[in-house]
């Protein structure tokens, strides 16, 4: 039984008066058996004081240390209290020019501080209209096996994003997100069973309080990576409520 997640990304959003806001709201509540992450503008790290959830970044440096201005390292985050990192997300990729390749070192970089990598892969719309959007996606996370060794990949979360679905409101469809978690563990299966029975793959993109459940309750998605939603406490808490 794979433990369900439910991961907020701030983004470029957020204060200290949003940390104090989550720190209060979230600590009041008792998720029982959902995991609860939120992933805040670095700055923000230590000023959490989260019991009922842990925080992350949003990215990390693919480098340890060194003449990279403006770069944060991933000892550095877990030094500041972040458990998670998100790596890849398709604003990154498509902003700041990540490859796969890249993407992939900083997963090892995260894993090597003791963070956990949530590794975001998926297509964009001309992608899914073209119809190859599955090997898209499979394509995206071999590169990230195939670096790591299927051993350390264990150790990763997947967030599959379809990048038509993030911030436009134009949720998948539950059979959508089911279809593309379910070929991405069969591709993980085919490297090893048990690594692909225990890998979570959350959604993202457009999760709502009112569509969570329905997106969480297909039998390959165990949870989501909540953008917009997770900048309002009730609605996040409602969301994590429903995972
Ligand atoms: P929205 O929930 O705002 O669509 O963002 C999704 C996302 O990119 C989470 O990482």
């Amino acid at each position: 039984e794979r433990k369900s997640l439910v991961a907020g990304n701030w983004k470029l959003n957020g204060s200290s008066a949003l940390v104090n806001e989550m720190n209060q709201a979230l600590n009041a509540c008792d998720f029982k058996d959902t995991q609860v992450v939120v992933c805040v503008p670095s700055v923000y790290l230590g000023q959490f004081s989260a019991s009922s959830f842990d925080v992350g970044a949003q990215d990390v440096s693919s480098h340890e240390s060194g003449a990279y201005t403006g770069e944060v390292s991933a000892d550095m985050l877990a030094e500041c209290g972040a458990k998670w990192v998100i790596v890849g997300h398709s604003e990154r990729r498509t902003y700041h020019a990540e490859s796969n390749a890249v993407v992939a070192q900083k997963a090892q970089r995260a894993l090597e501080a003791g963070l956990i990598p949530i590794v975001c892969f998926g297509e964009e719309e001309s992608i899914r209209d073209s119809g190859d959007y599955v090997e898209h996606c499979v394509k995206q996370v071999a590169v990230v096996v195939e670096h790591l060794g299927i051993e350390r990949f264990a150790q990763c979360v997947l967030a599959y994003e379809p990048v038509w679905a993030i911030g436009t409101g134009k949720t998948a469809s539950p059979e959508q997100a089911q279809e593309v978690h379910q070929k991405v563990r069969e591709f993980i299966a085919q490297k090893s069973a048990e690594v692909a029975d225990g890998m979570r793959i959350l959604y993202g993109g457009s999760v709502k309080a009112d569509n969570a459940s329905e997106l969480f309750s297909q039998p390959d998605v165990d949870g989501g990576l909540i953008g917009g939603a997770s900048l309002k406490a009730d609605d996040f808490k409602a969301i994590c409520q429903s995972a």
